[in-house]
């Protein structure tokens, strides 16, 4: 085992250990620990190459298990004081590669989740009404209110992707001409910069995701789609066409993480070749951003407690 993978396992073993009998602010400052080292930041000098695709760790599937329980539970108390707050509201978006696990991290991390508190929103290529606007447009009807999760499957962050990566893409965008210069990825860049800043100001905390799969296990999950008939549905020949842009894309993803990655609005890459650790390494996210916000649930007056107990006193003073 490498140094690197050694380094890996220790710090899951250690969010795992002793996870049952750990104080909510145990739990809250693994979370912190765990999830900071896939967290971009305002890393000017990111670069792809140096982040893990896979975890090597010895623990047992039930002790992985057990951890994103206690991950899931932990998240679903504090959207409860998100949504009865009714001020915050977090957009998390997913972006990756097909076959990455989009999906299903977010069918497992949002498992403990009110349903009433949380929207999830997936973008594919755009109708033409939504091609007779910005490509935010689109997007912005998608925001999460206060008090809410908003879960972009795939986002806005595809212009900067899918749309490089194949530029007749852009060109069939009805945007003027002479709009369309050098600078369009970098404008874009900034572009997203500054609306995710207003979406801060406004209170709605954005956390990013690139869930980065090998090419391999690509394959590998490719090849079970086809063999295995319950999974064919998930597949198209489109996806095994556009991996043959794959360092086209991780060309992309790099440059966007780069120049989209902010303090407040970070983008978290995570190692996606084991789904469980991947939705681990999710969760802790989550929950380190929530506990970054000032949740609490909100406060009863006095005079409206005596009114409380006024009612209650009634109640029990009734005839039946
Ligand atoms: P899954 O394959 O797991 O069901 P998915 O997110 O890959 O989920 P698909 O319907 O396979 O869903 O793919 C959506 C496609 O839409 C992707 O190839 C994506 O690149 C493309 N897409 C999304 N936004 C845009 C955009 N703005 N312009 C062009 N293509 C886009
Ligand atoms: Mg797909």
């Amino acid at each position: 085992m490498s140094k690197k993978s050694k380094l890996k396992s220790k710090n899951l073993n250690s969010a795992s250990s002793n996870l049952k009998v750990l104080s909510k602010k145990e739990l809250l400052h693994k979370a912190k620990k765990f999830s900071e080292q896939y967290c971009v930041g305002d890393d000017k000098n990111f670069t792809l190459k140096d982040r893990p695709t896979s975890y090597f760790g010895n623990e047992s599937k039930s002790a992985i298990k057990e951890t994103l329980q206690i991950g899931v539970r932990a998240l679903a108390a504090m959207q409860d004081i998100l949504y009865a707050q009714d001020k915050w509201s977090v957009l998390l978006i997913f972006q990756a590669m097909d076959a990455a696990g989009k999906d299903g991290a977010i069918k497992h991390v949002m498992s403990g989740i009110n349903p009433q508190g949380c929207q999830v929103s997936s973008f594919k290529g755009p109708s033409s009404e939504e091609l007779d606007h910005d490509y935010l447009w689109r997007c912005q009807k998608h925001l999460p209110e206060r008090g809410r999760i908003g879960i972009f499957n795939r986002s806005y962050y595809e212009e900067v992707l899918v749309v490089r990566v194949h530029e007749q893409i852009l060109k069939s965008q009805k945007i003027p001409e002479k709009l369309i210069t050098e600078n369009i990825w970098e404008n874009r860049f900034e572009d997203i910069r500054n609306f995710e800043r207003y979406l801060n100001r406004n209170g709605t905390v954005v956390i990013k995701f690139f869930l980065n799969v090998s090419k391999e296990e690509q394959k590998r999950r490719f090849i079970e789609r086809v063999d295995n008939p319950d999974k064919n549905w998930k597949f198209s020949p489109t996806d095994a066409k556009e991996r043959g842009y794959w360092n086209d894309y991780m060309h992309a993803y790099e440059e966007l993480i780069k120049n989209t990655s902010t303090k407040k609005s970070p983008w978290y890459v995570i190692p996606a070749d084991n789904k469980s650790y991947a939705r681990i390494a999710i969760a802790s996210a989550i929950i380190h951003a929530l506990d970054e916000m000032d949740l609490e649930y909100p406060k009863v007056s006095e005079a409206k407690i005596a009114e409380l107990n006024a009612v209650k006193q009634a109640l029990l003073d009734e005839e039946d």
